[in-house]
């Protein structure tokens, strides 16, 4: 008998491959890391939008689409837009975000997250993330407040900078839902209102209930990577009918209601989600159930074929959370994290479409200046983490 080493020491890449292998056979080509499936009433309803004539930025399709989304989250209402960046702009720009100001955002997000504070004329202030759930991380976030920040009359503001604290913006990492409960009690403390990038997380759920269906703004995504598409899309969330009606209106070029005149009443938005979209949209939607149920059978089969791979843990949903598992993800063992690329490049050579983590934020030029927590686990989960193909067209291999 040979004398165990520590489960880390004996890490090997071939491993890491004959994992994916077994949990999704071995790929006719390649697996991309996400495609969409279209295999409901796609075709029947952009046949009737077409013959409809009303491919633009009214139709049926458009306020069906929206009755579902709110149906389904549990929202109270849903306002469809052309993208998951314009229903993020749209949500800062209602929860007040002004030039000069500053949001928290984490800096392990999509790029989309940090535009849409900068197409506000704001500044992102970079929050570290939990390596529990991938998302921000509640306690770096009441820490850094607990230093940095200072109640006053016009709101909260950062004492370093100066800037008032305009937003906090969580995004739920691959679908797992970060600590809102947490996070939501720091906010409300701090008098700073909630925008949750909900981009990744359709589907997913905190506590029993739909991620954003509590939410004062959510952003989703319908951009063709995600769970569902429009090809391209997004939508905003809210549980105020007012900030619904003003979330609508300025997204749709805030134009009066008239029967001719063209009379807007301030400066909007052509953020407007075409009916042609929307229709595909509604067909995803049906279809969203089954693409829940094969992708958790997916994300069970990584977590089986990796459960005894030394040196590396797959993600699994936080607890008292149900993931959508948008992405799966493995993350290395810090020891290993220098064999990231060559796994990388393992995994793309079987025909597994595996990519790493976004770079973090605070690394790209355009907020290299940003405030910032620390950051070094966001800095660790970068150097470690992999995404491995995700589609719900994937078969998982049953052990
Ligand atoms: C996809 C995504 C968005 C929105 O992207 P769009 O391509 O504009 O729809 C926003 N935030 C995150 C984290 C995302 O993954």
């Amino acid at each position: 008998m040979s004398i165990p080493t520590a489960k880390s020491d004996r890490f090997d890449v071939r491993a890491v491959v004959a994992a994916v292998q077994r949990a999704v056979g071995t790929p006719n080509g390649t697996l991309a890391l996400h495609e969409p499936v279209f295999a409901g009433n796609e075709l029947a309803y952009l046949d009737e939008c077409i013959k409809s004539t009303f491919v633009s930025s009214v139709g049926k399709f458009v306020d069906r689409f929206e009755d579902m989304l709110a149906e389904y989250t549990g929202a109270k209402r849903a306002i469809a837009v052309v993208n998951g960046t314009a229903a993020l702009h749209t949500c800062f720009r209602l929860a007040g975000v002004e030039p000069g100001n500053e949001v928290i955002s984490p800096a392990l997000t999509f790029i989309a997250t940090t535009n849409a504070i900068a197409y506000c004329g704001a500044t992102p202030h970079f929050i570290d993330s939990s390596l529990k759930t991938l998302g921000m991380d509640a306690q770096a976030l009441g820490t850094r407040l607990d230093a940095i920040a200072q109640r006053k009359p016009e709101g909260t503001i950062n004492r370093e900078t100066g800037r008032r604290i305009a937003a906090i913006v969580p995004m739920h990492t691959f679908g797992h839902p970060v600590d809102m409960d947490e996070i939501s009690a720091i906010a409300r403390q701090w008098e700073i209102p909630l925008v949750e990038d909900a981009a990744e997380s359709l589907g997913s759920t905190y506590k029993g209930r739909a991620v954003g269906s509590r939410a004062q703004f959510a952003a989703l995504s319908f951009n063709g990577n995600k769970i569902v598409t429009t090809g391209g899309g997004g939508a905003i969330l809210t549980n105020d009918e007012e900030l619904g009606r003003r979330a609508k209106h300025i997204t749709t070029t805030a134009k009066l209601p008239h029967k001719w005149a063209f009379v807007h009443d301030e400066i909007g938005f052509n953020y407007r989600l075409p009916n042609l979209n929307a229709a595909l949209g509604c067909a995803q939607l049906e279809q969203l159930d089954g693409f829940l149920k094969n992708k958790r059978r997916l994300a069970d089969a990584y977590d089986r074929a990796f459960a005894n791979i030394p040196g590396v843990q797959f993600a699994r949903e936080p607890e008292g959370t149900s993931s959508n598992y948008w992405l799966n993800a493995i993350l290395l063992d810090e020891a290993h994290a220098s064999l990231r690329d060559e796994a990388l490049t393992e995994l793309n050579a079987a025909g597994f479409g595996a990519r790493p983590a976004w770079t973090l934020m605070h690394r790209l030029p355009m907020f290299s200046e940003s405030p910032r927590g620390d950051l070094s686990v966001s800095e660790s989960i970068e150097r470690r983490l992999i995404n491995l193909p995700s589609s719900a067209s994937i078969q998982a291999r049953d052990d």
